[in-house]
């Protein structure tokens, strides 16, 4: 009998290795990852640089407060940033998860705008703390924690209509530049971009969360990065230390004013073998693995874009290695996941039956054009009963 919290669906396998983007269960059985964990394992399983930096750290101080000077943070910090490639100067705080780094977000755009009005957007996923939880408007995850939301407004996302909510009473907006719990759904660029620059009229900070599709998902080191906007803040986790835990909080220098000493904190974030792990990772993020991200997501969407024609599907939909693929109503995705484990592939859903792909970003084009072929394989077959 489990001594856990039933808060987890757990599909009746035990993961225990994996090399690249395999896995291995406790009975031997091998799998294509085509989940990244949820989108956490980027690099996959022992990807060497990674393995070496954390061994290496392993071998020297585990816990560094931050009391102390901190050169695996600026380290970290610096990669981000430079990595950015915006004009204006950014800092950085780190957290140990997703909704840490929106609760981060959310406490400095209010704290430096004096406002505490919220925009989100409808399909939009940010964590489940309280603060993040406020902007996370899934009822299921808000029934019954007494979330107060009288200052959230929530907008349609790519509604041009939502442009209009938008005044100077909201301290920011918060937006995925790809939904990814949503259903993988990419923003409409131009509307992204008017919706920015309205905010920035207004004096509403724009906060990106790029938690699920940064660190390299959808071929730049940040989604935000193919719309051509400038966000305030961005956030950053999953993939960021290649399994560690790790969340990132990016804003733009001068909102440093509203966090003096003392105005936020955590014990564990900046922890010198996550550090390493992140380091590792971003060096590993060269213009060839993300140009690599971008050619094998091209040669996915090719081949996907002709699944529209078969019953199973209604649309698929995607950026780089984010992929969803809507099913159509007489199909159960959870039940297409167990019939992929059947055929050893580990896949997720999301938000509207869709099947969500969010394989490791070092994938081969054979290896992920094999596995969509078993995809096929099962949907056709499921669509015929
Ligand atoms: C997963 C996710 C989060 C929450 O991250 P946790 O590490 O689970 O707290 C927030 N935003 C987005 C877009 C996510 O996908």
């Amino acid at each position: 009998m489990t001594k856990l919290f039933t808060t987890y669906k757990r599909w009746p396998i035990t993961l225990v290795d994996g090399q690249d983007w395999h896995v291995t269960d406790s009975t031997g059985k091998t799998y294509v990852d085509l989940s990244s964990g949820i989108g956490v394992m980027s690099l996959g399983y022992h990807y060497p640089a990674v393995q070496d930096a954390v061994e290496k750290q392993v071998q020297h101080i585990w816990h560094n407060t931050n009391l102390y000077q901190s050169p695996g943070e600026e380290k970290v910090a610096s990669l981000l940033i430079n990595g950015l490639n915006l004009p204006d100067d950014y800092l950085a705080f780190f957290g140990n998860s997703g909704t840490e780094a929106n609760e981060a977000a959310l406490k400095l755009a209010r704290r430096y705008t004096g406002k505490t009005r919220m925009l989100n957007f409808a399909g939009g996923f940010h964590g489940r703390t309280y603060g993040s939880l406020t902007v996370t408007p899934i009822p299921d995850i808000q029934q019954g924690f007494g979330v107060d939301t009288s200052g959230v407004k929530t907008a349609k996302f790519n509604d041009p209509a939502a442009i209009d909510e938008l005044d100077a009473s909201f301290a920011a907006l918060i937006i995925e530049a790809v939904q990814g719990e949503g259903g993988v759904i990419p923003a409409d660029k131009a509307w992204l971009q008017v919706l920015c620059a309205r905010a920035h009229e207004l004096g509403v900070l724009v906060i990106v969360d790029e938690v699920q599709s940064g660190i390299g998902r959808t071929g730049s080191l940040f989604a935000f990065q193919q719309y051509g906007i400038e966000p305030d803040i961005i956030t950053s986790a999953k993939a960021l230390a290649s399994g560690l835990p790790v969340g990132a909080m990016i804003g733009k220098a001068k909102l440093g004013s509203a966090f003096p000493y003392g105005a936020h904190g955590t014990t564990f974030g900046g922890n010198p073998i996550v550090m390493a792990s992140a380091t590792a990772v971003l060096q590993s993020l060269t213009p060839e693995l993300l140009e690599h991200v971008q050619t094998v997501g091209k040669a996915a969407m090719t081949e996907l874009a002709t699944w529209t024609a078969l019953p199973a599907v209604t649309e698929v939909r995607g950026r780089g290695l984010m992929i969803g693929i809507e099913l159509s109503a007489d199909l159960d995705v959870a039940t297409v996941v167990q019939q992929l484990q059947e055929q050893g592939l580990l896949t997720l859903t999301a938000k509207h039956n869709t099947l969500r792909l969010l394989p490791p970003l070092i994938i081969s084009e054979e290896a992920l054009l094999d596995a969509l072929a078993i995809i096929k394989g099962v949907l056709v077959a499921d669509s015929k009963q």
